[in-house]
């Protein structure tokens, strides 16, 4: 019990025995799994970090449900200050892994319920709060890694969930029972499943009365049974099973499809059952708190990204050049912007009823927008500074085969005062931070797709005080 270790939480998960499918073989051993373990790693990192001195500040806190120390991952802010460390611990944990650490979902779970589970409790005289206050206790005790189950499959967009053929295109509630309640249907992008102790399901979007088995929220540990997780591709998931061009050689990300094959939860792990009109407020407040931690750790990654680009500047002979130097600094700024965005949204934040805070949702969505399209153009930037082999760079193997290896060595030289293998390892980096589909998409579409930011902007902004104060300079009456 207590702040584990990185090496404490590797072994935790080697007790779990999920049912999990990859390239359409069981895999027994998830921890022992390449591919799957630099997703781990990742994840790790938030335990490492906590243990090092130059982090703790940020990483260490104090929970006032528990009163001992915990990791922030598993801390409902309940300060302005605690949504600011949010952001910044989110950057340098972005930076230290140069991918997604997939341990901010969970903790955007834990704000959410800890805020709507009080408000449904409020109107309903449900327990909600109660079973989410024990579940909470049990996470910090613990210090457990949480997966944020939201995105349903969705099948037909055009229809509710209950208009669907298949009834099961959205998660939802089978059988209630004396002990707890059956659930089935699929969460597709699910980030670090694995990685997780325990899956905590959201309702993926608004809800009418006729949806009510679908208004469902719950926790359940990653390996329990009837849960199957399948791991997606992306487009350079046989780096690892293959070891070697990595890219990043310590740190990888992962995102399983979660089928919920008839799953048993107990009464005690329900956060809402049926209540529809809450299924829209849990879904706004985790996908605004979600938005805002991209921005924190994307901004730490495009900080990868410059530095890549300066390196390969010093590599390459080009660190004169002034062109190149504009585009870190436009690089710069975007970090700086998004970074910013977040902080904002941060200081805005305001106390819920239950006591947790919560960001300036108009902010933080203007981050997400912000990060949509700005990651991209950060990358472009990238590869433009890198130059074209961080597209076709040859094998490790090449260079290691003593036929060709020592030519294309000869002629990958850069500049004569860096060593040629790590103008190659560097090249490798720009790919991995460029072109990694689980990642580089979840620029766009992870926290909802651009749309949905722009819908919350406009839902949430004061419309009419824009009105009235441009009627009020043009003179306008009424
Ligand atoms: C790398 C990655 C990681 C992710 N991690 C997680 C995770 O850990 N947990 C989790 O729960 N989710 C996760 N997501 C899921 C993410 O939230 C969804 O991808 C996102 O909400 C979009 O949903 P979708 O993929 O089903 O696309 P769709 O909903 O099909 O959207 C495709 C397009 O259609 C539009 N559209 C959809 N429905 C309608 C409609 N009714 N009317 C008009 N336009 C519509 C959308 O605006 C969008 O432009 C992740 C996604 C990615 C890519």
């Amino acid at each position: 019990m207590g702040l584990k270790t990185k090496k404490e939480y590797i072994e935790s998960l080697r007790q779990l025995k999920p049912t999990a499918y990859m390239f359409g073989e069981k895999i027994t051993s998830i921890v022992d799994n390449p591919r799957l373990r630099a997703g781990i790693e990742a994840t790790a990192a938030t335990y490492e970090v906590a243990e090092m001195k130059e982090f703790q500040d940020l990483a260490i806190t104090t929970s006032p449900l528990i009163n001992e120390p915990v990791n922030r991952f598993t801390l409902p802010p309940s300060s302005i200050d605690d949504l600011v460390a949010r952001v910044k611990l989110n950057r340098k944990l972005g930076n230290w892994v140069g991918t997604c650490f997939q341990r901010c979902t969970g903790l955007d779970c834990l704000s959410t319920l800890s805020i709507c589970t009080y408000d449904v409790d409020k109107k309903f005289g449900t327990h909600y709060y109660d079973n989410f206050i024990k579940f909470l206790k049990y996470m910090q005790k613990n210090d457990l890694t949480a997966n944020a189950c939201v995105t349903d499959v969705k099948g037909d967009r055009s229809l509710a969930p209950h208009e669907q053929p298949d009834k099961d295109m959205f998660l939802h509630v089978v059988e209630r029972r004396d002990d707890g309640i059956v659930v089935r249907g699929a969460k597709a992008h699910q980030t670090g499943s694995l990685s997780s102790h325990e899956i905590i399901a959201l309702p993926t979007r608004a809800m009418r009365k006729e949806d009510k088995d679908y208004a469902v929220a719950f926790a359940v540990p990653s390996d329990t049974p009837g849960l199957i997780h399948v791991v997606g591709r992306s487009s350079l998931d046989t780096r690892e099973m293959d070891g070697c061009d990595l890219g990043n050689f310590r740190y990888s990300k992962y995102c399983p499809t979660l089928i919920f094959n008839d799953v048993f939860v107990p009464w005690d792990r329900v956060f809402l059952c049926g209540e529809t009109e809450f299924a829209a407020d849990m879904v706004v407040k985790f996908s605004s708190l979600h938005r805002q931690s991209h921005g924190g750790c994307k901004a730490g990654k495009i900080d990868c990204m410059i530095g890549t680009a300066l390196v390969m500047m010093d590599y390459n002979g080009t660190n004169q050049a002034g062109h190149l130097k504009q585009k870190v600094i436009d690089m710069i700024h975007r970090a700086e912007t998004l970074y910013g965005c977040c902080l904002a949204s941060s200081y805005e934040g305001k106390k819920e009823a239950s006591g947790t805070y919560f960001i300036d949702t108009v902010l933080a969505n203007a981050s997400k927008i912000h990060e949509g399209k700005e990651m991209a153009e950060a990358i472009r930037l990238m590869v433009d500074v890198c130059g074209g082999f961080v597209s076709d760079l040859p094998s490790d193997r090449d260079f290691e085969n003593s036929e060709i290896g020592p030519l294309l060595k000869k002629y990958l030289k850069g500049s004569d005062k860096f060593s040629v293998d790590n103008r190659i390892k560097m090249y490798r980096l720009a790919e991995k931070l460029a072109m990694e589909s689980a990642d580089t998409i979840s620029d766009i579409h992870g926290g909802g797709s651009p749309e949905a930011h722009r819908v919350t902007i406009f839902r949430e902004s004061n419309v009419e005080s824009k009105k009235k104060s441009a009627k009020r300079l043009a003179g306008v009456e009424g």
